[in-house]
Parts: structure tokens; sequence; C-alpha cells
């Protein structure tokens, strides 16, 4: 069946040479022993993209070619095996990130696929997160699109070292090239070509391996062996100047290259093999291969280079956080012998039950094993400010059980009995755990940085259709909120109606086909609204002392809060002013003091979810100038409130403004149409900030409210003949007169 194009042997971690992988070994499919498996033999990778560039492709033929499956199912079939969700097979689109493993040239690959819509951006950033290397797939031609910029810029951010696939050369109007042209200067990358096509479009039949210098085609047929054949006189007029402009593009940002190319010595495919890798994992290159997926070509070669270019969790930097109680700085290399850490980067429901996604840092998991949640509040629930004190010493953060794990293969999983560091596995029995949980051994604390959530921009209100679902659709969309942190479900307060928010309109209807498809819960929906949020205009400040004495209980709290506006986009910034205890105080006063300030602002940081005019406070600094406290109260309840209360009159000082979500817009249409796209931007009030090409059509780029966007894809779409694609990404919240 399969077998790797390339003849030379793989390169290690370390640059040198491993015993040549077999054949038997890239196509098998029984796992060796785990716990024999060296973790340099390891790549946690991801595919990200566009939308349709052809991730979902790509990846069921990787799951192919190493064996994991087989029979490979298309996307317009509806028969894939990583979009698993009825929604995703329905509507041919990846909504859920699934993990899988499987097996290439001996190395244990870890796959993630991401989804390319928009809505989903939290989905590709949490994948992003806990990924070593990605594979970047972009159509050749259509080449670097908006959303593959959207996602090469996250991985930037996450020093995610990438190779890219250059799919679809089968297609008319296919471009290598120009491509590689589109990568240099609309993403600022430095694409290193480590293959020349043969052929494009309908001609397109393998290509020229630059590296190894061979001819390798593909028959197209599933079944079939790459044909790895030695160059001809005339292949080798078009491989040797490549060759040559590939040796002194890597030179140019690797040392050890360059000094070899100097001297003018030949360079050999092991050590260029090797300086590719280098300049991979030090993010200064991105090697660049080509294929057309969907006809099987180009596949094999591209599971080399994910072995060959892409870290193993080995090559990562050492995963830094901090000691939960004391804050200090804590590493954990990437070692089965570290002690435990690991993050939850996603929960799902498995036949409505949860189940956590876990990426192991380091240290073994086990199944049964007790793990700490550093972010859990320990059972003892006493509030008591005097016996805080006391319990200081004790460790915040509470065990919870992982009852079971399993290796992740969409929707087959297999049992295991522990996990590696270095792997991602799924865990059954943790209750309380959430998307961003550190998971750690209790003996060696380490709390990692959560993963960022977004806040919901459109809101909508449902109902089921009949009294007898109205319970069983409460159920389901709690149950869809723990498995989506950008989903969110609460009840109008003064219409007494469930509302659902979420990352837009898809994201919303997708939420409604699934009650009816996983919860046969019909439901309907009024118009979607967007989420609005409030600021101040410039600044106040306020008082507020609560004071309540009932029975054997009193409670007090005494609070000042200062408001400020900070710019745009900026964000909530919560800090203390709060002077030094006094001198004439008691000492069990001074003890207090801490406490009733920490009281007081977590009442501050609670009422930023809800300001003077009912929304989630945005783009303010609040300070806590000062707190009273007092002995002989019941609990720390009075400063919270006194807290939260002093906040919101300050913002009624200062006065308030309303702030929406304001959208990002590109949208890209053939010359004839660009008239009418613009006349209906101007009609929406838009502000159009570029009119320019991308590729061959052109690209129009606005800023505007979300409020008037809706519906905007049906609009466009009869204004243009369908010829136009568009992107929408959010921007801010701002005011829009
Ligand atoms: P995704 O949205 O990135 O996951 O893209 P899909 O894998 O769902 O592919 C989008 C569409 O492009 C599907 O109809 C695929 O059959 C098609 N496609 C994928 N790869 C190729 C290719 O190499 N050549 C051609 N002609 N079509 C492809
Ligand atoms: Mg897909």
């Amino acid at each position: 069946m399969s077998s790797t194009t390339s003849s030379n042997p793989p390169v290690t971690a370390a640059g040198s040479a491993s015993p040549p992988a077999t054949a038997a070994a890239a196509g098998s499919t029984k796992a060796e022993s785990s716990s024999k498996k060296k973790l340099d033999r390891v790549r946690n990778i991801g595919v990200i993209a566009h939308i349709d560039a052809g991730k979902t492709t790509v990846s069921e033929r990787f799951l192919y070619y190493s064996g994991r499956i087989h029979k490979i199912g298309e996307v317009h079939e509806g028969q894939t095996q990583l979009d698993w969700m009825p929604e995703e097979r329905k509507r041919g689109i990846t909504i859920t990130a699934a993990a899988t493993s499987f097996l290439w040239r001996n190395h244990d690959i870890h796959l993630i696929d991401t989804p390319g819509h928009v809505d989903f951006t939290i989905e590709v950033e949490r994948s992003l997160r806990v990924l070593d290397g990605a594979v970047v797939v972009m159509s050749a031609v259509d080449g670097v699109e908006p959303q593959t910029e959207t996602v090469w810029h996250q991985a930037d951010k996450f020093h995610v070292p990438r190779v890219t696939f250059i799919n679809k050369m089968d297609r008319v109007g296919a471009n290598f090239e120009s491509v590689l042209a589109d990568i240099k200067k609309t993403l600022d990358a430095n694409p290193i070509p480590i293959q020349e096509p043969i052929g494009a479009e309908d001609k397109f039949e393998g290509v020229y391996d630059l590296i190894d210098q061979k001819r390798v085609l593909f028959t197209g047929e599933e079944d079939d062996a790459p044909e790895v054949l030695e160059p001809t006189e005339d292949d080798l007029a078009i491989i040797g100047p490549a060759r040559e402009q590939l040796i002194e593009r890597v030179a140019d940002v690797d040392d050890a290259l360059a000094e070899l190319y100097l001297a003018g010595e030949a360079v050999d495919a092991a050590t260029l093999r090797a300086a590719i890798r280098r300049v991979t994992l030090a993010n200064k290159a991105v090697p660049v291969l080509c294929g057309a997926a969907l006809r099987n070509r180009g596949i094999q070669p591209l599971l080399d280079a994910v072995v060959d270019f892409l870290p193993a969790p080995t090559e990562v930097p050492p995963m830094v956080g901090t000691h939960p109680r004391t804050g200090e700085p804590e590493q954990r290399a990437p070692d089965d012998k570290a002690p435990l850490c690991a993050l939850a980067f996603k929960v799902v429901m498995v036949d409505g039950r949860k189940a956590v996604y876990l990426r192991i840092y380091s240290g073994i998991l086990h199944a049964g094993e007790d793990v700490f949640n550093p972010r859990l509040s320990s059972t003892d629930k006493s509030k008591h400010p005097a016996k805080e004190a006391e319990k200081k010493a004790a460790p915040q953060g509470r065990v919870e059980k992982v009852a079971r794990l399993f290796s992740v293969h969409a929707a087959s999983r297999e049992k295991l009995e522990q996990a590696h560091a270095g792997s991602i596995v799924l865990a059954v029995g943790l209750k309380d755990t959430a998307t961003g949980d550190t998971l750690c051994d209790t003996k060696a604390p380490i709390l990692l940085e959560s993963i960022g959530t977004y806040q919901p921009v459109i809101s909508q209100a449902i109902e089921a259709n009949t009294s007898a679902d109205a319970e069983k659709m409460q159920a389901a969309l709690q149950k869809m909120t723990e498995e989506d942190p950008t989903f969110h479900v609460r009840e109008d307060a003064e219409t007494g109606q469930t509302l659902v928010s979420g990352m837009g309109e898809l994201h919303l209807e997708i939420i409604r086909d699934r009650l009816l498809s996983e919860y046969n819960v019909t439901a309907r929906s009024g118009r979607p609204q967007v989420v609005y949020r409030e600021t101040v205009l410039g600044s106040g400040e306020a008082e507020h002392v609560f004071e309540r004495s009932a029975e054997d209980e009193s409670l007090f709290g005494k609070a000042v809060v200062r408001v400020t506006a900070r710019p745009r986009g900026s964000g909530l910034l919560v800090r203390s002013e709060t002077p030094p205890p006094s001198s004439d105080w008691t000492p069990p006063l001074i003890r207090q003091y801490p406490l009733a300030v920490e009281a007081a602002l977590a009442g501050v940081r609670e009422a930023m979810g809800a300001g003077p005019q009912g929304n989630r406070l945005e783009d303010i600094e609040a300070v806590l100038i000062s707190v009273e406290p007092r002995l002989d109260v019941a609990s720390d309840v009075g400063w919270r409130i006194a807290g939260s209360r002093a906040m919101v009159k300050a913002c009624e000082a200062a006065g308030t403004a309303l702030l929406e979500p304001i959208m990002h817009l590109e949208v890209l249409v053939p010359d004839e149409f660009v008239g009418e796209v613009l006349g209906d931007l101007n009609q929406r009030r838009a502000q159009i900030l570029d009119v320019g090409m991308r590729g061959n059509r052109r690209s129009v780029i606005a800023e505007l409210p979300l409020r008037v966007l809706f519906g905007y894809s049906t609009a466009v779409r009869s204004a243009t003949q369908g010829r136009a694609d568009f992107v929408m990404t959010f921007a801010r919240y701002d005011t829009w007169s």
C-alpha cells in the first residue's frame, strides 16, 4: 500500500540520521506499546487553512495513507471520518476540532482538524495553543485567502512552525509560482519550495523532489504508492537550478549551511534536510510542497515533511506557568519523569457524558488517577475573614479523578492505561474541569495561562415548540455551553425568554440544528440581536456603604471606587490603591484588612458583568480607593457588595455610552461587480478602508457595525449573481454614528 517517498533516512531531533524507515512501519496500524515510544517520534500537528482549501480532504488522506482508515470518505458525499458531528457531515464543514492519532514512518502523529469558519475562531486558537506544528493548506488557484491570513497570524502569535501545502494543483488556473509570491507578499513570510510541480491543471502528474533530486509521480489511484524515479537529463536541468536556489535561501537564514555553501562544498540531502528542519523550527522559513489531495497526489511527501520538519514535543521550549499559591514562575520540560502538567483545551459531550481533551506537557497520566486542578475552589466553603487568614497555608484548588483515558480518533476511541508527556488524549470523569484549566500533580502544582475566551456578539431568543420539549431544551443548551465557551445561555429578566448568544448567525443556526438532530427538540428562534456593551465617558468616583444585621448575624462593607475611560479595545483593568493599614488599628483589624480589600476587588470585578444599563462593561480602569475593615461580621460578603455597588455608582457618575460589535469585512468579487458591492456597503454606511486586488479579483475592505450586517450573505449573493466571497471578523466594540 503506502510507502514513503524519501529514500534517505529521516532526521531526528538532534539532526543526526536515524535508522531508515521501512514501508511496513509506515503503513502499520498496530501501535507499538506507547510506553516505549520515544517523545522525539511524536508530532502534535494541526491542519489550518481558509475554508474550502482542502483541510478535511488532506486530513482524510493522512489517515488513509497511514493505514488508520481503510476507505477514503469524501467531503461532498458526507462520508468523512473527521467531520463526525451530523451537522458537519450535512453542511460539509468542520465545526469541532477532532483529534486523531496515526503512525507515519514509525512516528506517532496526533492530528487536530480545525474549522475554517470565522464563527469558530476560538476552536482554531485552542488548537494552536496545544499544537507543536501546523500544515497550512492553500489552494493553488486562490492563493492566500483572507482566512489563511488570520490563521497564519494566529500561528505566528503562538510561534507554531509550519509547512505549507499548495493544494488543488489539478484545477484550472492552478499556479504554484504565484501562490509562492503571494505568501511572500501577503503574509510577509519566507517560503522555501522543496518541490517543483510537474505540470499543472489536468497535466499535473507529480513533483520534483529538490532535496533528494528525484522525479516523483502519482498515478492518482488511491492505492498506488508514489513512483520515485531517477531524474533524466531534462529533469536535472530543472532540478539543478531550483535546488541551488533552495540551498541559497536556507543558507540565508542558517549559519551552518551558509558556511558550507560559501566554501563551495556540495550539500547532500541529509545535510540540507537537517538545515531545513532547523530553520523551520526557528520559524525562519516555511517549506512549501504541492499536490492535489482530492486526486491522491502529493500526500505521502507531505507526511514525510511533517516528520522531517515539524517539531517533536521534546523540541518545544518548556511550558511556563506559575505556582498557584506563590505566583512564582514554574517550568515543565516535556519529560515523562517530570511532575504531571496538562492543559484541558476542550470539553465535549460524548453520548451525553462530559469528556475533556488534554494536552499532556510533562509527566505520565494514569487512568484512575487523582489530579489537581488549581483553579477549582476548595470544598471548604467557609468565608469568614478571620478563618480565611488561618487557612492561608492550606492549598487552594481541588483534586478531580480521571476515571478513564482514551486515545482520540474522531468517533471511535481506544482505551488507554496511561498517557505520556507530549500526547493528546480524551479523559472521562473530570466533573468540574473546564476549557483552559491546568491539571497537575498535587505535590507540584502549576498554573498555565488560560485560553483566551471570546465574548459572544449576537444573541437570539429561543423557544421549544412544545412545552414537553421545554425542559429537554434547557438541559441540551446547558450541555452545549459546557462544550463551547463561546456559546452562552441566559434567561431575560424582563421577558422570561431564554436567550442564547454566540459568535455569529451560523453559530446559533448550528446550535438550533443540533437541538433537533442530537436532542430531538424542535425550537423556533427570534430575530438575532447584537450584543451591546457599555463604557464610561471620562471618569467618576463613588462610595457605597453596606450594612445589615439580622438576628445573630451582621454584615458590613464600605468601599470607594474610581473609574476612568480607557482607549477602545484596551479592555478592563482593575487595581487597588488602598493605603496601608492605619497605625492605630488593632492586630485583628490589620489581619482582616487585606481580606476586606480582596472581597471589595472581587465585587468590582463582578460588577464588570453588568453596568448601569445592564450590559457588560468594556475599556474601563477601575481603582479601589479605600475599604473600611470592621471586626465581628459574619462574612466578607458586605465588602463584596460594597465594591460592586460602588463600581456601578462610579460608572453612573462618569456617564456611560453604548458600544456595539464592529466587524472587519473583506469582500472578494470579480471586477464587473465591484460597483454593486460598494454601493451596497455605502448604503449600510460602512467605512471603506481599501479597494485593491487579491489574485485576479477585486478586494473591498470595510468596517461596519454587525447590526447592519444581518442577512449580508444573501444580499451580496443576489447583488453579484453569486460571484462574491466574503470574510467577516470581529474588530472591536465601539460607538458608531
Ligand atoms: P476544508 O473546508 O478546508 O476542510 O476543505 P474540504 O476538504 O472540505 O474541501 C473543499 C472542497 O474542495 C471539496 O469539495 C473537495 O472535494 C475539494 N477539493 C479538495 N482538495 C482538492 C483538490 O486537490 N483538487 C480539487 N479539484 N478539489 C479539491
Ligand atoms: Mg473541513
